[in-house]
């Protein structure tokens, strides 16, 4: 069946280029994208219309890092630094879903809230627990919410009540991925919390998985100076962080790096040459205090930065505020360097919260032909009426400006979910 949607179409192409179509027609057939036409072709003359008026047709948003388990205590605890925040809030809240009926009472509000921001791709960390992770596996794929989650491996350096045995997690690892099997549109990722927080021999089991059964995998890396000090103590032999995820197999394309705000040229030589995806997380650098990456320098050397809104570290869900987080925080660094070039563009925010983590999901960039589709519906038309106003400009305005309430359609999987 042919359908369409009218309005103003922008698709991020590359970090570098926005795709403009202007009061156009996004023609769909069952639901993927067949083209983008100013006029709708005679062959395509049956199409039902969706006509948006002068709103902005934007490719949905991927949040490639975030924590579902930490969603409720959002925007808590913001006066700690990462490791004691993560004692006093994260990892209490974390233990509460070993109750399976608490788990899906919350996962239900995040894949809504989700959606009504207009993500509908995720790479995210439930907790240690298997079942809890299942849940959220659901909860999500019913939402319409699409992408990786991974059930989160600790079996040291953490609270008693929140830690695994060796055994346990490399057992319930295994149940998990028997379980998800069932899973269409959400996907499990092997998910060492971080390097403190697995031993040797979980890092190596895990790095060995990968391997035979081809998994993606996603963790933390140089967030924190103090994250780094102990990392430098508990491996020894490996003379920075990335090591010890390169040391067990667990570095490499099919790898999302959150943070690396301390990465430094050695250590984004080796994300580069591995094909590693950075996931920016400005929000909770700020929260937490963890530093200003240098996110412009890294699109310069090519990387592939992804944007997550790492709740509950980053203190919103919204991939709107993410972005103009992003833009802000770079601002900071170019002015405390004295250094413009510091500074990113809207393109390349907006590059970094859909076609990046398209990119990684194994999808093409913007409204990909022959994808289903994937995309929000953004009204800024309440906004002043500027004359001249380009869209880029427009993009720019509505990042800094609207939230979930100017989001009036939002599809996934080709089916309008909001
Ligand atoms: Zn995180």
């Amino acid at each position: 069946m042919l359908t369409a949607l009218k309005g103003n179409i922008l698709e991020a192409l590359s970090p570098d280029i926005l795709g403009v179509h202007p009061n156009s027609y996004l023609v769909l057939e069952d639901g993927r994208v067949a083209g983008i036409h100013t006029v709708l072709p005679k062959s395509m003359g049956e199409a039902a219309v969706t006509d948006f008026g002068g709103a902005l047709i934007l490719q949905s948003f991927a949040d490639m890092h975030l924590h579902g388990p930490q969603y409720e205590i959002t925007g808590t605890g913001m006066d700690k630094p990462l490791l004691q925040w993560l004692e006093a809030y994260a990892f209490p809240t974390e233990a509460k879903y070993a109750d399976a009926d608490y788990a899906r009472k919350q996962y239900r509000i995040l894949a809504h809230d989700l959606i009504q921001n207009g993500t509908t791709r995720v790479a995210m960390f439930s907790s240690l627990h298997t079942d809890a992770t299942l849940i959220l596996m659901e909860e999500l794929e019913k939402a319409g919410v699409t992408g990786y989650v991974g059930k989160v491996n600790m079996d040291r350096n953490a609270p008693p009540y929140l830690c695994e045995t060796t055994e346990e997690s490399e057992k319930e690892t295994l149940r998990w991925l028997e379980a998800c099997k069932r899973f269409t549109l959400v996907k499990p990722i092997l998910t060492p919390r971080f390097a403190p927080s697995c031993s040797d021999r979980l890092l190596s089991f895990l790095g060995k998985l990968k391997a035979e059964r081809n998994l993606p995998v996603q963790s933390h890396l140089s967030e924190n100076t103090g994250e780094i000090a102990l990392v430098a103590q508990l491996f020894p032999d490996c003379p920075q962080y990335w090591e010890v995820y390169d040391k067990y197999g667990l570095f490499d394309r099919n790898t999302l790096m959150a943070h690396c705000v301390h990465s430094d040229a050695r250590e984004r030589t080796a994300m580069r040459m591995r094909d590693v995806h950075p996931v920016h997380c400005a929000s909770s650098n700020n929260s937490l205090m963890s530093g200003i990456s240098p996110v412009a320098q890294m699109l310069r050397e090519e990387q592939a930065v992804c944007l997550g809104s790492d709740v509950s570290g980053g203190t919103t869900l919204s991939m709107l505020r993410t972005m103009a987080n992003s833009i802000s925080s770079s601002k900071d660094r170019g002015s405390m360097m004295q250094d413009q070039s510091q500074a990113i563009s809207i393109e390349q925010a907006y590059y970094m919260a859909t076609g990046a983590g398209q990119r990684f999901l194994g999808h093409g960039v913007g409204f990909a032909e022959g994808e289903p589709l994937h995309a929000v519906v953004l009204d800024d038309t309440g906004l002043p009426k500027l004359p001249n106003i380009t869209f880029r400009e427009r993009l720019l305005r509505a990042v800094y400006r609207l939230d979930d309430r100017h989001i009036r359609a939002v599809y996934s999987e080709g089916l309008r979910r909001l």
